[in-house]
């Protein structure tokens, strides 16, 4: 790879001024860490710190996953390597990063000379025990409330032993090798009084470039946590809960001093459910105001307004994405989504009006109580949305993958061929149609992820067997070679009726 591009804002510390060297890591592309605006906090966050340094290590297309970007500094030479864990196949690089680094993969293999291995996310928030064999600590809700204290107890502690102590301690975070009947989740009160990184990291590099962060190079601003709704089979619904909003005014000033710091001519806003900001059409209408681009992400169609859309296409935003989750509106009532199909359609008819030239749909199939007609409304209701506007559509089918916490855990994930056959009609009924785009998550690896979701310790086997393998294949051939139960996990519902094994976290 030829020598990676220069970045703006990047911190970079002599490490012989500070106590406490983290390593802060995101086990997937460059790309897609950059896109996360966890990375810039925890950064932000901590070089805010004189005692610390911290810098930055990626899975994919950088020189090396073991050097940071910043520096070069070596993985194994922090004191603290946090990982972001966004999805859960990615325990998978999570592990060849400690491997590449000569880093122990096992906890308990570390010695006294190894970082402490600390993982956050909502995936692990809502079920850490699949993973526990590889990391000391899991931070379960909202980092920025603990990471302080865990830099102070790390600088503070005589041996990594007694750090693990005390970080068992403290609320929020779960050390499995420590005894811990219950973990309460970390949650945020005020958005409005947390930090928000406001001097991000941006790459100089040209658009479209594979390094390029997903919405280009922009100032990511966290407009809300959380979600006011429920949905019975959504993860942030449960386990980000509850909806928490910063204030226009709070905005505003972030996106000035942002704007100030950061070189970019975006604002990309962060939130599962951005409607959630009653302002919303304000503060999009205030950024385009001052020249600049704007991207929201997926919004609930219920929130599509006609002033809401018409600032966002002078921001340059091109393509709505809404999820409309089923296509029929009575298994769409039974989800908790409350969407209407009437809500859907004048959310289409909106975007076409104002501008827009493409919509992404996001559909779930295998949902519990389906039907055959469900699953035809499906392509039935993005026909529909091709006729009644000048849209180009993509239809994104996603096997539905239960997940710990949320009002559906104990539903099991329909078999590998009932999944197939569901995607197959939908997959017939819209060959051939105009304008639409058809993709779906493949079925294989929904249930690898259903099965990371609902599974128990005893998976950890299995997950450091196929990291020595890779793709799909690889997790067939590890749950051979450890006879431990893997896929199974996903399609078991009796095992659900039982003790789960994420009841101890408190949500
Ligand atoms: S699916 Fe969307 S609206 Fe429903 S709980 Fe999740 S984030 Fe909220």
């Amino acid at each position: 790879m030829a020598r990676f591009p220069r970045e703006y804002n990047i911190i970079i510390k002599d490490i012989r001024s500070v106590d406490v060297l983290f390593g802060y890591c995101y086990p997937s592309t460059y790309r897609a860490g950059m896109t996360s605006l966890a990375m810039h906090l925890f950064y932000s966050v901590l070089n805010s710190r004189e005692d610390t340094s911290c810098e930055r290590y990626f899975r994919f297309d950088v020189p090396s996953p073991v050097r940071s970007v910043d520096s070069g500094r070596s993985l194994r030479d922090n004191h603290i390597i946090g990982f972001s864990l966004t999805y859960e196949e990615d325990i998978v690089n999570l592990i060849h990063m400690l491997d590449q680094g000569n880093i122990p993969i096992r906890a308990e293999e570390r010695g006294t000379d190894s970082p402490l291995v600390i993982v956050g996310g909502p995936s692990v928030s809502a079920n850490p025990e699949p993973y526990v064999d590889f990391v000391d600590v899991f931070v379960i809700g909202d980092g920025d409330l603990v990471i302080h204290e865990i830099v102070d107890i790390v600088r503070d502690s005589e041996s990594r032993y007694a750090a693990l102590d005390s970080l068992a301690e403290v609320e929020g975070l779960y050390v499995p090798s420590r005894q811990q009947d219950n973990v309460t989740r970390l949650v945020v009160d005020d958005l409005d009084a947390l930090f928000h990184p406001t001097s991000q990291i941006v790459p100089d590099v040209p658009d479209g470039s594979v390094l390029e962060p997903v919405f280009g190079k922009s100032l990511l601003v966290e407009v809300a946590r959380g979600c006011g709704h429920a949905c019975k089979f959504c993860l942030v619904g449960h386990v980000c809960r509850p909806r928490r909003v910063r204030t226009l005014t709070r905005l505003k000033s972030i996106i000035e001093e942002g704007l100030a710091n950061t070189p970019a001519k975006k604002v990309s806003l962060i939130a599962s459910s951005p409607g959630d900001m009653e302002q919303l059409e304000d503060l999009v209408h205030w950024i385009v105001g001052k020249g600049l681009e704007v991207s929201v992400p997926s919004l609930r169609a219920d929130d599509v307004t006609e002033g809401l859309l018409a600032s966002l296409v002078k921001g340059g935003q091109r393509t709505l994405t809404i999820a409309p989750e089923t296509g029929s509106e009575s298994l769409r009532r039974t989800t908790g989504k409350g969407l209407r199909d009437s809500d859907i359609e004048t959310a289409v008819q909106i975007a076409s009006a104002a501008g827009y030239r493409a919509i992404k749909l996001y559909y779930i199939v295998g949902l519990p109580g389906e039907t055959e007609d469900d699953i035809k409304a499906i392509a039935h209701m993005t026909k529909r949305i091709a006729e009644i506007s000048n849209l180009r559509v993509t239809a994104n089918v996603n096997p539905f993958i239960p997940k710990a916490h949320t009002k559906w855990q104990r539903n099991a994930q329909p078999s590998l061929e009932q999944l197939r056959k569901k995607l197959k009609i939908i997959d017939n009924e819209l060959r051939n149609a105009r304008k639409i785009q058809f993709e779906a998550l493949d079925p294989r690896r929904a249930r690898i992820q259903a099965a990371l979701s609902l599974g128990d310790r005893s998976l950890g086997r299995v997950i450091e067997r196929a990291a020595q393998y890779s793709g799909l294949s690889g997790w067939r051939r590890a749950e051979k070679e450890t006879g431990v139960p893997f896929f199974a996990v996903a399609n078991d519902s009796e095992r659900l009726k039982g003790n789960l094994p994420w009841a101890f976290i408190n949500l």
